[in-house]
C-alpha cells in the first residue's frame, strides 16, 4: 500500500494539457526515478513470472518503455504496436475512433507464431480505445491474450472495465479518480 502511495507520488499531474480540462499523467517523472520504475516493471510482472509469455505487445510510444522492460524481465520477445506508416515489413492495421477523428495502429504480420500466448502493456488506460483497438489486431493474428497491463488506470472512464467485458485480465498499479 506504501508503495502506491509512493507510485502515485512520482506520477506527475499537469492540469489543462493537453487541453484545457483535462490533467494529463506524466509518466516521465517515474520513468525518471530508479527505485519507481523498478518497482512498477516488478510489480507488473510478478503475476506473470514463472507462466508461459512468449511476446510483451507494447503500444507506441510509452508502452515502448514499460513494455521492453517488462519482456526482458520474463524473458520474453517484444513486439511493437505502432502508428501507421511506421513499420517497414508488411503488417496488419486496425483503425480506431479517436475523440475527434480516427487513426490507425499497426503491428507486423510475421510478429507471432501461432498461439502465442502474450500480454500487451500500456502507461495508462482511459477510455480504452486504444487498448481495445490492440486487443482486437492481437485477437485477429491469433494471439492468446495473458493479460493487459498498465501503470495507471482512470476508472471513471471506463475503459478498464470494457476490456474486462471482452474477457481480457486486466491489472494496473495505481488508480486516479
Ligand atoms: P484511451 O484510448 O484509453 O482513451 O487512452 C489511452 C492512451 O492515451 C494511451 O496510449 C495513453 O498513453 C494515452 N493517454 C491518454 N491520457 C493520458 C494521460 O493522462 N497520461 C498519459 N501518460 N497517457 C495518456
Amino acid at each position: 500500500q506504501r508503495f502506491r502511495t509512493d507510485l502515485k507520488a512520482a506520477i506527475r499531474s499537469i492540469p489543462d494539457y493537453p487541453k484545457p480540462g483535462i490533467i494529463f499523467r506524466d509518466i516521465t517523472t517515474l520513468l525518471g526515478d530508479p527505485r519507481a520504475f523498478r518497482r512498477s516493471v516488478d510489480e507488473l510482472v510478478h503475476p506473470f513470472a514463472g507462466g508461459r509469455v512468449d511476446k510483451v505487445a507494447g503500444i507506441e510510444a510509452r508502452g515502448f518503455i514499460i513494455g521492453g522492460a517488462v519482456a526482458h524481465q520474463l524473458s520474453a520477445g517484444f513486439v511493437p504496436i505502432r502508428k501507421k506508416g511506421k513499420l517497414p515489413h508488411e503488417t496488419v492495421r486496425i483503425a480506431y475512433s479517436l475523440e475527434y477523428g480516427v487513426d490507425e495502429m499497426e503491428i507486423h504480420s510475421d510478429a507471432f507464431g501461432q498461439d502465442a500466448s502474450v500480454i500487451l502493456v500500456d502507461d495508462l488506460i482511459a477510455t480504452g480505445g486504444t487498448a481495445i483497438a490492440a486487443t482486437q489486431l492481437l485477437l485477429q493474428m491469433g494471439a492468446k491474450i495473458v493479460a493487459a497491463c498498465f501503470i495507471i488506470d482512470l476508472p471513471d472512464l471506463g475503459g478498464a472495465q470494457k476490456l474486462r467485458d471482452l474477457g481480457v485480465e486486466v491489472r494496473s498499479l495505481v488508480s486516479f479518480e
